[in-house]
């Protein structure tokens, strides 16, 4: 009936939006490297006092999706500057609660993502991410499982790969690190054997000379 089908609708809605922080949380106990990170949901910040500076501040609420269009990240900050940030943010917009993590070192800024295709089953995805996700549209596609080869060829085959062997004046990436997370989502044993964990998309992944973390993780919706 009509009323079962919309509270199934609601459902799938609320689960496909889960947080951030319960995203990552998932993700992290599966292998994937996130930031150390704690949730507020007053705006008593003393729990970041255990996290290294400089921190990052992210509002989450139930439409908020792409934070930083709305201004729902800020990064860079200090201790002290966590309360202040966080009651513009709310004064702005509908904020359930804060993540508040510590800020990556700068890197290569990857796309990881996870698709399920009706017809050829879990696909994995990898590419350039970040700012330049849209901009580039430069990213790789392998069926799951995956091999480390093909986690190799992936990232070879990427019309932007030199920024990741270090050939465009930058350092050169640990792409040991990124082939090991393409292998903990894509390949055997992986997340795309997860069911449970649907879609979901990393980006980005901050790719770096000593290894890889995941600094934002969504899950998509259904
Ligand atoms: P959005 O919902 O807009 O995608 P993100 O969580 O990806 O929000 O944050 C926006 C940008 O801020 C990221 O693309 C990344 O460059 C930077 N960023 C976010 N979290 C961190 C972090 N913990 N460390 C370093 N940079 C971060
Ligand atoms: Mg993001």
């Amino acid at each position: 009936n009509a009323h079962k089908a919309a509270q199934g609708s609601a459902h799938e809605t609320a689960r496909a939006s889960a947080y951030e922080h319960e995203v990552k949380a998932l993700l992290s106990e599966a292998g994937v490297p996130v930031p150390r990170g704690v949730v507020v949901r007053d705006l008593d910040f003393s729990p970041a006092a255990e996290l290294a500076e400089p921190l990052v501040l992210k509002a989450f609420g139930p439409g908020l999706v792409h934070k930083s269009d709305v201004g729902a990240v800020a990064l860079g900050l200090s201790r002290d500057e966590l309360e202040a940030a966080a009651a513009g943010m709310r004064a702005r917009l509908e904020v359930a609660g804060f993540l508040v993590e510590e800020q990556a070192e700068a890197g290569v800024e990857l796309i990881v993502g996870l698709v399920r295709d009706p017809g050829f089953g879990p696909v994995l995805l990898a590419g350039l991410g970040g700012v330049w996700t849209e901009a580039l549209r430069d990213t790789a596609l392998r069926l799951c499982p995956i091999s480390e080869v093909d986690a190799r060829r992936m990232l070879a085959s990427l019309r932007g790969a030199s920024v990741l062997y270090g050939r465009r004046g930058g350092p050169p990436v640990d792409v040991d690190a990124v082939v090991k997370l393409l292998m903990t989502v894509g390949g055997p044993g992986g997340l795309w054997e997860r069911l449970e964990l649907g879609e979901f998309e990393l980006n980005p992944v901050i790719a770096g000379p000593s290894g890889v973390i995941a600094v934002d993780a969504r899950h998509l919706p259904a």
